[in-house]
């Protein structure tokens, strides 16, 4: 029945979903440009911020305080798979401001409004020759949505998370305040808003740190054939010194021995006599595919690849989940046919998700980011194969810094390098039960000072979820700002019960 059903989805992915959703980006696309053409920023930023204070001043006024409030951003437009039942019932306030306020060379910062997202930046910057210095891989992911939840990637062994490389943010309170905060200002306010879920106001701007960029990234590929040799070189670059470390480090794990490990830096040129690979083009195999190809290899091989096909490499299968979508993407035929009009948008697959489909991954399938110490990679990587049993594993490894003020995610003394290990799929496991499983994991992550991502689904309860992440800063900023009432806690947006 399963088979059945996904396969029947493909088809319809492909005749439905696609060209809606090339009607779609060229809809958005047309729509931002009309924006910015008629309202654009950067002059006309405090105005728009003036407009979400009002809103907020208005929700005061029309409900006495007593509903909630939320961004008015449609559930369905955002990354997470799962939808908030929140957005039904709460006070809905536009804060679609999606602009680039400002680029300072001389600081090394970029200034942007909050709906602004990943592909509009990564393409404004890269003719410029600049980087965020954390660009989270999927084109839509938006910057108020990386700082308020979470957002990694392959240079967060030297940055840290997403919210890590944010100078300043400025928020409008639930009493209609605008305030700026930054490690010097508002500090406490600074590290409280990370992982918050928009408990504590409604972000309007941040400032993010950038860094010089070249054309290509130059990367090496490692196959191992043995997990305790992997982890020892994946463990021995993660740890290296700033200036030693390679710019981008990633791994792909193929099975509970089979690993690629990733090492890039960026490069200027394409040396002579040696190989580019475009590897986003349309006709190209998937990137992880085209990974797995070098466990076959005795000896780590290298590329050069152009920069932003770099950042966006597991776009057009989202990691490996466009198997699940269309069974046949990655075949020769299709790319060569059709695959100019992947990916589809991910808004579109959810809208368009049946009920069987969405009971289907409920039961069957399972999509974590767990995020755990570096020292215990070994012991979750065998935990992980015991309980789930599934390949390809991401691991990406992530800086999480002891910040003066304790925030929502503290590291454990001298274990400030951690793992990003992406589980995305059906699990082998026999009698496999999702919440049973899921559960497990988190307990085992509570166990060892890890964290999950909060985008995903979580089956803890609101006070495993306060054991995992610390609401001490939260809970004292939310009553002074008074935001007890006008903004859920996180565990009331992001739980299962809380989510369709
Ligand atoms: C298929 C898939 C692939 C993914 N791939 C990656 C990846 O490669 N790298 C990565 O880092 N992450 C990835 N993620 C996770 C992603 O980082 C999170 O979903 C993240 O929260 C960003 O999502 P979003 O922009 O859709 O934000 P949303 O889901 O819209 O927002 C997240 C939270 O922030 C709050 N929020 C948003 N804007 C504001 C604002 N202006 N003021 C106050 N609160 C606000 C929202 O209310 C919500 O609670 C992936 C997720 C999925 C489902």
């Amino acid at each position: 029945m399963l088979s059945f059903l996904i396969k029947y989805r493909g088809i319809f992915v492909v005749l439905f979903v696609l060209p809606a959703s090339l009607a779609f980006k060229a809809y958005m696309g047309a729509r931002n440009r009309l924006v910015f053409w008629l309202n654009s920023a950067p002059e006309n930023h405090d105005a728009k911020v003036k407009k979400v204070q009002q809103q907020v001043k208005n929700w005061h006024k029309e409900t006495g305080g007593n509903i909630p409030m939320c961004t008015a951003r449609p559930a369905w437009l955002a990354m997470s798979l799962k939808q908030g039942n929140y957005k039904k019932t709460h006070y809905q306030v536009d804060v679609s401001l999606m602009d680039i306020l400002e680029i300072d060379t001389e600081k090394g910062t970029v200034r942007v409004e909050p709906m602004a997202d990943m592909r509009q930046i990564s393409a404004l910057l890269k003719p410029l020759g600049w980087s965020l210095a954390v660009v989270p891989e999927l084109d839509a992911l938006t910057v108020g949505g990386l700082i308020n939840g979470f957002g990694i990637e392959s240079s967060s062994h030297k940055y840290g998370l997403f919210q890590h490389i944010c100078t300043s943010l400025e928020i409008v309170t639930a009493d209609g305040e605008l305030v700026k905060c930054s490690p010097e200002e508002n500090s406490e306010l600074y590290y409280a808003i990370p992982w918050s879920y928009g408990a504590l106001g409604f972000l309007v701007s941040a400032e993010i740190k950038i860094v010089p960029s070249k054309d290509y990234v130059h990367l090496t590929y490692i196959p191992f054939k043995n997990k305790q040799d992997f982890i020892a070189r994946f463990s021995e670059e993660s740890l290296k010194p700033f200036d030693e470390a390679y710019d981008f480090i990633e791994a792909l794990m193929y099975s509970e021995q089979e690993c690629v490990l990733m090492l890039g830096n960026f490069a200027e040129t394409v040396p002579a006599g040696k190989t580019k690979n475009a590897l986003n083009n349309f006709y190209k195999p998937w990137f992880y595919e085209h990974v797995r190809n070098f466990l076959k290899q005795d000896q780590a091989q290298e590329e050069y690849i152009p920069l932003r096909h770099y950042y966006h490499r597991h776009t057009r299968s989202f990691f490996w989940e466009m198997e699940q979508i269309i069974p046949f993407g990655n075949s020769p035929w299709f790319r060569y046919l059709l695959g100019w009009m992947s990916p589809p948008e991910v808004s579109l697959i959810k809208l368009t998700e049946t009920q069987a489909i969405h009971e289907l991954y409920d039961t069957h399938h399972m999509d974590q980011d767990l995020l755990l110490p570096l020292s215990t990679l070994d012991k979750s990587l065998s935990f992980f194969h015991q309980e789930v049993n599934f390949y390809p594993l991401w691991l990406c490894p992530m800086r999480v810094f002891a910040t003066p003020v304790r925030g929502m995610v503290n590291p454990l003394e001298n274990e400030q390098m951690f793992v990003d290990v992406g589980i995305y799929g059906e699990p082998t496991v026999e009698n496999f039960v999702a919440k049973d499983t899921v559960r497990k994991l988190e307990a085992f992550m509570r166990e060892i000072g890890g964290f999950q991502a909060l985008y995903a689904d979580t089956y803890q309860t609101r006070e495993e979820l306060r054991d995992m992440f610390d609401h001490t800063l939260l809970d004292k900023l939310r009553a002074q700002t008074g935001a007890l009432k006008a903004f859920p806690e996180p565990f009331d947006k992001v739980s299962r019960a809380a989510r369709t």
